[in-house]
């Protein structure tokens, strides 16, 4: 085993103990790690339902059910990867630009030794602190956005920093490449055709779900890696990508999306993408009921952990040593 893993849960029971993600080591330094997760519990950026401060807490109370080997990929996630819970960010609820700077200085640490972030949203507004501390240590980064929208807008009631304007802000301070950038499952309602158009003329490729369908899920792996290429990619998905039959617990739903098994089968295509950082947002506790958005999320991290225990295991650049500088990118 590579470092830091959960204690075996054939010893110890899985629902006993703190609850940190996946029962890992809660560590505070970036020392002796690939991945942090990171909590950024914030939902100030929220144009409609609010409460996604709480996802952090339910995505690790529902990750406590997960497992360290991935049958499908075949790959054990602790033979590979040193995973830590690096605790929550110090945002400040009600203030916004103020929350953006604080979550960048507080990943900025983890990018710049190396190590992946992982973030549990949080309103998809936390995206531009992520991709502020991402760009410090790599440069502009590839944004592949699993989403039902594409979060270009410019302003919600005059203001500029939202969630439905987190992509646009992001590709002004030229922290992404929109032209290997891609957005997919976007769908629901619009004010407008510009809305759509607005992600186009910023660059970035947009797959609507109807045209997820109509592609197949091989065909739209295929559209995402070749749109990424071998750039540092920052990997997005907001929950609300999602079914709300599936995904419930979230700010924004929007009918007509994917089921839970459509969505990991994407993730599981996505073998090779050189991730340097991840997310998953929008988990809003209050609206869920069972709790099944929230495993769903501890388990998209999970499929994100998974690849990249095999990018590792493959000896693919873009993976950082143990306290050293990122490999190849
Ligand atoms: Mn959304
Ligand atoms: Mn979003």
């Amino acid at each position: 085993m590579r470092g830091y893993q959960p204690p075996d849960a054939l010893e110890f029971p899985r629902f006993a103990g703190i609850r940190t993600f996946m029962r890992l080591p809660h560590v505070s330094t970036a020392e002796g790690m690939d991945v942090a997760i990171v909590g950024l519990p914030f939902d100030t950026g929220a144009t409609f339902r609010v409460g996604a401060r709480f996802g952090p807490e339910a995505i690790r109370s529902a990750s406590v059910l997960l497992r360290p080997y991935h049958p499908f990929l075949g790959v054990h996630l602790f033979e590979h990867l040193s995973i830590v819970d690096y605790g929550d960010a110090p945002v400040a609820p009600g203030f916004i630009e103020d929350s953006l700077r604080r979550i960048a200085d507080f990943l900025t640490p983890l990018t710049t030794a190396g190590v992946i972030p992982i973030g549990l949203g949080g309103d998809h507004s936390v995206l531009l602190g992520e991709l502020r501390a991402v760009a410090a240590a790599y440069g502009p980064v590839a944004l592949v956005q699993f989403d039902s929208h594409p979060d270009t807008w410019d302003a919600y009631f005059g203001h500029r920093y939202t969630h439905g304007t987190v992509v646009r802000r992001a590709a002004e301070e030229g922290l992404i490449r929109p032209e290997h950038s891609i957005q997919v499952g976007l769908r629901g309602p619009l004010y407008g055709p510009a809305d759509w158009q607005a992600a186009r003329d910023l660059g970035l490729e947009i797959l609507s779900a109807a045209e997820v369908r109509a592609l197949g899920l091989d065909a739209v792996v295929r559209r995402i890696l070749r749109r990424v290429g071998d750039r540092p990619t920052f990997l997005s998905v907001d929950i609300d990508f999602f079914d709300p039959a599936y995904a419930p617990g979230t700010g924004t739903p929007e009918v007509g999306g994917f089921a839970s098994w459509e969505g990991l089968a994407l993730l599981r295509g996505l073998a090779g993408l050189p991730m340097v950082g991840a997310d998953v947002v929008e988990v809003l506790p209050a609206y869920d009921p069972g709790g099944i958005t929230a495993l769903l999320a501890a388990n998209v991290v999970y499929e994100v952990l998974a690849l990249l225990a095999v990018r590792r295991r493959e000896g693919m650049p873009g993976i950082a040593l143990l306290g050293g500088r990122p490999e190849g990118l």
